[in-house]
């Protein structure tokens, strides 16, 4: 096995497993022993790492939170002397880390943690609730990371965050909306309104992931897929082809998970099938 890396890349050769990761732009290509076959996983450890730094309090205080985060309760965070321990334990064949945190500044370590990745050549990402999000720290997300989420739980806020985050010039910025029979409707709008105010200026992809339930108030939504009162799995593809066209988002809108624990990975399996492989992980 070979890995050659540079500033603005890494591949990694071997004879049934390779990869080309551009750092600039989240641009991934897997193949195996011929450049059909595609490796069910990498024998030299994971491509990506979701990381928790935090745990406990977040003012995003969703009802659905499968994390169990929100009010005022004991928070945990990983210290910097954590990180560095996990970071360099995980192999060399590591492209990006999905930082998964409460509010911005809940670790106070986050955003040394984040440039500490980005210089030992491992590129940051992270999904936040976009309700502290303020010039400053977008432009330096926009320096770090390739990706940035943001998850919809207040209006106004989560589209201010998301407008911040494209003015400071990121490229790929997503939204997170969960997805169930009691916010399916809610759905189609926030479609509509991204193609309206958001994609002219440069928004990446929303991001449905399906209702885990798991966490705070487990049980308290309903699965679209599971009890299809509304939804089957069919009508949101069709809805989804739908209204990527009549938005004229150019297949970049909608996609959406199969909500399991394994949603980071299945999502992007699903993303990079579907759109072929031109997006940055997103835990
Ligand atoms: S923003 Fe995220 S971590 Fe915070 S309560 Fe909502 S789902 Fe949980």
């Amino acid at each position: 096995m070979k890995i050659v890396e540079k500033y603005n890349g890494k591949a990694l050769y071997s004879d049934k497993y390779n990869y080309i990761f551009r750092k600039t732009d989240g641009f991934f290509m897997r193949w195996g022993e011929t450049e059909h076959d595609d490796p069910q996983y990498s024998p030299y450890g994971p491509e990506i790492l979701d990381l928790e730094i935090s745990s406990g309090k977040c003012n995003g205080r969703c009802k659905f939170c499968y994390k169990d985060n929100g009010e005022d309760i004991d928070t945990h965070h990983m210290t910097f002397e954590e990180f560095k321990t996990i970071f360099h334990k995980i192999p060399k064949a590591l492209t990006q880390i999905a930082f998964g945190i409460c509010d911005i500044d809940s670790n106070p370590d986050f955003f040394k943690m984040m440039k500490y990745a980005y210089q030992n050549g491992i590129i940051p990402n992270y999904t936040c609730n976009g309700l502290d999000v303020t010039p400053a720290i977008a432009r330096e997300t926009a320096r770090l990371c390739g990706a940035v989420a943001v998850s919809l739980v207040n209006n106004k806020k989560s589209y201010e965050a998301i407008s911040k985050f494209l003015e400071a010039g990121m490229k790929q910025v997503n939204m997170h909306y969960m997805l169930s029979e009691e916010t399916y409707d809610r759905a189609f709008e926030v479609v509509d309104e991204i193609a309206e105010d958001l994609s002219p200026k440069g928004f990446n992809a929303i991001v449905f992931l399906q209702y885990k339930p798991k966490g705070k108030n487990a049980d308290a939504f309903d699965n679209v897929f599971k009890k299809p009162k509304k939804a089957t799995k069919k009508d949101i593809e069709m809805l989804g082809d739908w209204r990527i066209e009549e938005s004229r988002v150019k297949g970049k809108t909608l996609i959406y998970s199969n909500g399991d624990n394994a949603i980071p990975w299945m999502l992007f399996g699903l993303i990079e099938d579907k759109f072929n492989a031109e997006r940055i992980h997103m835990g």
